[in-house]
């Protein structure tokens, strides 16, 4: 039976896995195209495993994610699970855009009402974008008008301190950060999580499994250790133990692209507990970390000192492309996160030099911004 936890302040009970609707089968190769037969019923094998949190955007699968998601949900699907969707007011022009852009979600997902409505990825300079265009305010409204029930923000920003400032902010109900064994001390990290958690306010996980990297295609060092853990366990099962040991996390999105991975899931975390890891478990998987990390590049702490760069490029992002391409074997998925994520491409680089008298690592940066260009343009 699938293992819920409790949302108190919203008297809720969601399912210890979510389905994140970011990497539906698609057709071709081609990510706005879905399959969305073989979606829809993923969808529903999860919900009739106990899923009951089903997580899109508006911008996933160049648009198309949501429009699935509610059909998936018609047939008395939508009585048996919550939908979050996502507000993206930085693919805006300004803020008389958000009004549409929600009333465009409800439509798509053909539901009266959003369950989790986020404010979608606030990192870097982005946040004074949310404080500038009154988006509380207008989040605030959507919800006295009943077209959403519970906000919250999904967070990349930069470090713990970046998100405890965003999360003290405004009474958020409940955050998403991306926190799985390898990103410790990444991003928010656990740092973030136990502060959140310190507040009582629930932490949606999401990338557990580094977009499904971790699961395949492991460098021969990696491997031997995974080996060595047993138990029978896969590195995907492993990962989301990790992510299930921690008491303050209501879910854990994994964005399923296959029906093996709905069962796998869904199997995993119907048996997982918050402090079912032990010691030397938890230790093993450190290690574990410690030997991924010793395969990167470059050693980016993603502290951002080197922005903004001259010609655009999202830098600490680029560094974190051509470090997963080293410890996750090349693997082609990359290439694709690479192609829908950054906005501007490394070969943007002109090589001026600015970034590099700033970086505290003291990184040849116009080098690697050269090397992810060779590798994923
Ligand atoms: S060297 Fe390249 S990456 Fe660095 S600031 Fe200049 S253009 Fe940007
Ligand atoms: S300044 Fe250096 S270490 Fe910091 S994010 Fe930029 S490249 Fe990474």
């Amino acid at each position: 039976m699938m293992k819920y936890r409790h949302f108190a302040s919203a008297g809720l009970d969601i399912s210890l896995l979510g389905f994140g609707a970011m990497r539906l089968p698609t057709i071709g190769g081609d990510h706005a195209h879905i399959d969305e037969g073989e979606a829809i019923r993923m969808i529903r094998a999860a919900i009739d495993g106990g899923v009951n949190y089903v997580d899109t955007a508006y911008v996933y699968h160049g648009g198309m994610s949501e429009g699935v998601v509610g059909k998936a949900l018609k047939d008395g699907y939508r009585e048996k699970a919550y939908v979050a969707t996502k507000l993206p007011y930085w693919a805006m022009q300004g803020p008389g855009e958000m009004e549409p852009a929600l009333d465009l979600s409800l439509k798509r997902l053909d539901i009266d009402a959003i369950d989790f409505y986020l404010v979608h990825d606030i990192s870097g300079d982005r946040w004074e974008t949310v404080k500038q265009w009154g988006i509380f305010e207008f989040m605030a409204r959507a919800k006295q008008q009943g077209k959403i029930r519970h906000i919250g923000f999904s967070c990349h920003g930069s470090s713990p301190d970046y998100f405890r400032e965003v999360l003290d902010a405004y009474p958020w109900e409940f955050a998403q950060l991306q926190l799985n064994f390898l990103d410790k001390d990444t991003q928010a990290g656990v740092a973030g999580y136990e502060y959140a958690a310190g507040k009582g306010i629930p932490i949606i996980v999401m990338e557990p499994l580094k977009g499904g990297k971790l699961t395949d295609s492991l460098p021969e060092s990696i491997r031997r250790r995974w080996d060595a853990l047993g138990g029978g366990r896969t590195p995907a099962e492993w990962a989301l133990r990790w992510a299930a040991n921690l008491p303050g996390v209501l879910t854990i999105l994994s964005g399923m692209s296959t029906m093996a991975q709905v069962e796998e899931n869904v199997r995993v975390l119907s048996d997982a507990d918050a402090g079912g890891l032990s010691a030397a478990e938890l230790k093993a998987l450190d290690d574990l970390a410690a030997e991924y990390n010793r395969l990167i590049t470059y050693a980016c702490t993603g502290c951002r000192y080197c922005l903004p760069c001259t010609s655009g490029i999202e830098i600490p992002q680029v560094m974190d492309f051509v470090n997963n391409w080293a410890m996750f074997a090349q693997n082609p998925k990359l290439k694709n996160e690479y192609r829908m994520f950054l906005e501007t491409k490394a070969s943007a680089c002109v090589a001026c030099g600015k970034c590099e008298a700033e970086c505290p690592q003291h990184l040849p940066i116009a080098e690697a911004m050269k090397q992810a260009a060779g590798i994923f343009e």
